[in-house]
């Protein structure tokens, strides 16, 4: 079969993608090796700034049948057990109205699925079950993709869109990814019964592992919490292979400001893990080639910014990719407006989350950040606003910011 674009990974990133290309009449085949709803290793917590970018995919009905819970900011636990809270709600616009009042919390079987049903609505045809094999330039830059198996036709398309997430085959097999000396692994479970768990999400730092407690339901409705640890290759990956949950139910103790929450804990969900989490992408784009979401690299979980820069990328990626379609020029030099306009959307964030992880890095730098955000409130909240996605980095990377942080 024929298409304009074909996108692999029918993840957040495809997804969105598939929906922009599609309603930009393009003929779009979005293909994902897992069938929906499907589970992915992640803290479910979209950024205040993503509800507005899936109000513009057009699926707000569906995203409402999802069943969000809303949150209102983050409580950061140091490992002395300092703390601080920062509320989306306190930052303001010049009229005084909070710009965003909560963050949302979505399992990602739904979200997922939603966004994907969105795809087909906007046309895109979407094939579940499909794992990339091989994969053929044609004499013109286009692509001839094969799945694994004999059991459907190969694809051809015109623009390839890398959407398959952190170890994304396309960009391995085209050597676009360098794996990172930042050797970390994750473990996420759905856990019920953590006391005093409601409107705000939570992330606990102790001994160079942190974990994230996010509410997926209210208290009343059953207290469903996703609960996502991050831990170090090196210290811990022998410790917990083979028995990833009885890990993280050990290691749950550790935090001191956990350990006493934890009497009435049930297990709801088995636990997943993933590895290797910190990768880079050589380049975003090449001739009939354009990479989104985590398939354009990604650092680590700590700030959860993924599926808002999964959303926001597959704008960037569509505005520079329907042009270049409709202009029938797909060559590398016109597609490298993609990773030019990706650059700069992210490129202090990513600041951000580095300084971030040098603090869980050097624990005394966590607590003395923790004791002076826990008394300027304002600080804390400008902090969460900015890994909240909607004030630019640039509020916290000024000189007069940094140094009261730190000094
Ligand atoms: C532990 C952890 C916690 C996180 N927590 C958060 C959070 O709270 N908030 C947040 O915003 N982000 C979070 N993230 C990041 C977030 O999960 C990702 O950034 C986001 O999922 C990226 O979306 P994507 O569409 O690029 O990739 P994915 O969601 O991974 O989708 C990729 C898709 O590609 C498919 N695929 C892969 N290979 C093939 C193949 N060969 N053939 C066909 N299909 C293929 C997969 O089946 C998958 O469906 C977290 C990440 C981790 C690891």
């Amino acid at each position: 079969m024929r298409y304009d674009v074909a996108i692999v990974g029918a993840g957040p990133a495809g997804a969105a993608t598939a929906i922009h290309l599609a309603r930009g009449g393009q003929h779009v085949a979005l293909v994902d090796r897992a069938t929906f709803p499907r589970d992915k290793p992640c803290a479910e917590y979209l950024s205040p700034a993503a509800e507005p970018l899936l109000a513009q995919l057009g699926i707000g009905d569906l995203l409402d049948a999802a069943r969000p819970h809303r949150l209102r900011g983050f409580r950061i636990f140091a490992p002395n057990g300092r703390t601080f809270q920062g509320d989306f709600a306190a930052t303001r616009a010049p009229d005084g109205a909070s710009l965003f009042e909560t963050g949302l919390v979505i399992p990602r079987s739904r979200l997922d699925a939603a966004i994907l049903m969105g795809a087909r609505r906007a046309g895109a045809e979407a094939r579940e079950g499909w794992r990339l094999g091989q994969m053929e330039r044609l004499d013109d830059g286009d692509w001839r993709l094969h799945p694994v198996g004999a059991a459907s036709e190969p694809i051809e398309a015109r623009l390839l869109v890398a959407a398959d997430g952190l170890h994304s085959t396309v960009a391995r097999r085209l050597g676009l990814h360098v794996v990172s000396h930042m050797r970390k692994i994750a473990l996420v479970a759905h856990m019920r019964g953590i006391a005093g768990v409601g409107a705000y999400g939570e992330m606990h730092v102790a001994g160079r592992r942190y974990v994230g407690v996010a509410p997926l339901e209210p208290p009343e409705r059953g207290g469903l919490c996703n609960v996502a640890m991050v831990v170090d290759e090196a210290r811990d990956g022998r410790s917990l292979a083979g028995k990833p949950e009885a890990f993280l139910l050990d290691a749950l103790q550790t935090f001191p400001a956990l350990r006493g929450r934890l009497d009435s804990l049930v297990v709801e969900r088995h636990t997943l893990a993933v590895s290797r989490l910190s990768v880079r992408a050589r380049r975003l784009s090449d001739a009939h080639l354009l990479l989104v979401g985590d398939a354009t690299g990604y650092y680590d979980p700590f700030t959860g910014e993924g599926i808002y820069r999964a959303l926001f990328g597959a704008g960037l990626a569509s505005e520079v990719a329907l042009p270049a379609l409709a202009a029938n020029d797909l060559s590398a030099a016109r597609l490298a407006a993609y990773d030019r306009a990706h650059q700069r959307a992210f490129r202090g964030k990513r600041l951000i989350e580095q300084i971030i992880q040098t603090a869980v890095q050097y624990p005394p730098l966590m607590d003395h950040i923790a004791r002076t955000l826990g008394r300027h409130k304002a600080m804390a909240d400008t902090i969460v606003a900015v890994t909240g996605d909607f004030l630019p980095a640039s509020a916290v990377l000024r000189p007069g910011y940094l140094l009261r942080l730190v000094v």
